[in-house]
């Protein structure tokens, strides 16, 4: 049997990928089973889905702790969760990154292919769907299941043309691991990352004078305070001082308590802001604009 742990965020497909691969598992007459694990937050939190695929029934009914393969669908994730937890030794990761894997945070020791999945998503539907070219990718890379079946499974859920783009990007994926020049880069586990064994104790005199300040503040056990949601964002707000009048439209916006006035200026708690954008939207004097978290 192998084990597939997927990671990406809310809203990436990565429970849909986990379906498909089984899907495309089973039309090669093998069993599998596929299953997310989400958290109580909204599009754009971190979640996982897990896949077993094997050439018997699958009749385990649990996570998947110790993973043959890590696909990661977004590339901030290394940084904010242990993306790595219990993988096998041997155990192989993808990510979508079109930057070299030795220069993202790594919570151990792995081999990394780095797909450059939202390229060839932007190249084939002009959007960031990466699924199709990291199953692409994957079927290469373990030759568990086939690109066909992949493919295949793709065009059944989404027949006519979206279907075959999603079978182009999945031979774009498979291609760009064939190439002679892509092999896995040994990553080793990085000083410090950033989330990883990090949740802490709210802080008493948090606010006090003296004290940091964190306007993300839900005021329970286990709330946004020892979760930095911060690290979910993909683009971040960045206030004009020169242009911001102080008058506080945004503060009462921001669906997560991250902005505040101080010294009639908008001031982003960047530890829980998750870079939606909405008090750019309702800045009615263009004083925020939202910024690449990629620079
Ligand atoms: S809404 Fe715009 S002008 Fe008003 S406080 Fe926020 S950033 Fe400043
Ligand atoms: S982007 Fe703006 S509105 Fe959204 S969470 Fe961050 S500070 Fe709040």
């Amino acid at each position: 049997m192998i084990e597939i742990r997927i990671h990406g965020r809310g809203g990436q497909g990565a429970v849909l990928a986990a379906e498909l691969l089984v899907h495309a598992a089973f039309a090669e007459g093998k069993f599998g089973q596929a299953f997310p694990a989400f958290g109580g937050e909204r599009r754009g939190a971190p979640v996982q889905a897990f896949v077993r695929l094997d050439k018997s029934p699958v009749r385990v009914r649990y996570r998947v702790y110790r993973p043959d393969y890590v696909v990661i669908l977004d590339r901030t994730l290394p940084d904010m969760i242990d993306v790595l937890d219990g993988l096998r030794p041997d155990g192989v990761v993808l990510i979508d990154s079109a930057r070299p894997p030795a220069t993202l945070s790594w919570s151990a020791d792995a081999p990394v292919y780095a797909i450059p999945a939202t390229a060839i998503a932007m190249e084939v539907f002009g959007q960031p769907l990466v699924n199709p070219a990291m199953l692409g990718a994957l079927a290469a890379i373990t030759s568990e299941i086939s690109l066909l079946s992949i493919q295949d499974a793709f065009q059944r859920r989404f027949p006519g043309s979206l279907g075959e783009k999603n079978g182009l990007a999945a031979q774009m994926g498979y291609d760009h691991v064939l190439k002679p020049d892509v092999l896995p880069v040994r990553v080793t586990r990085s000083p410090h990352v950033r989330g990883v064994g990090q949740a802490s104790a709210p802080d008493a005199g948090l606010g006090a004078p003296g004290h940091p300040l964190h306007f993300g503040l839900v005021v329970a056990p286990r709330t946004s305070l020892a979760y930095p949601t911060g690290g979910w964002r993909y683009a971040r707000p960045a206030v004009d001082a020169d242009i911001c009048n102080g008058c506080g439209l945004c503060v009462a916006f921001c669906p997560d308590s991250s902005l505040t006035i101080v010294e009639k200026q908008a001031i982003v708690d960047y530890m829980y802001c998750k870079g939606c954008g909405i008090c750019s939207k309702v800045c009615s004097r263009g004083a925020i604009a939202m910024m690449s978290e990629e620079g």
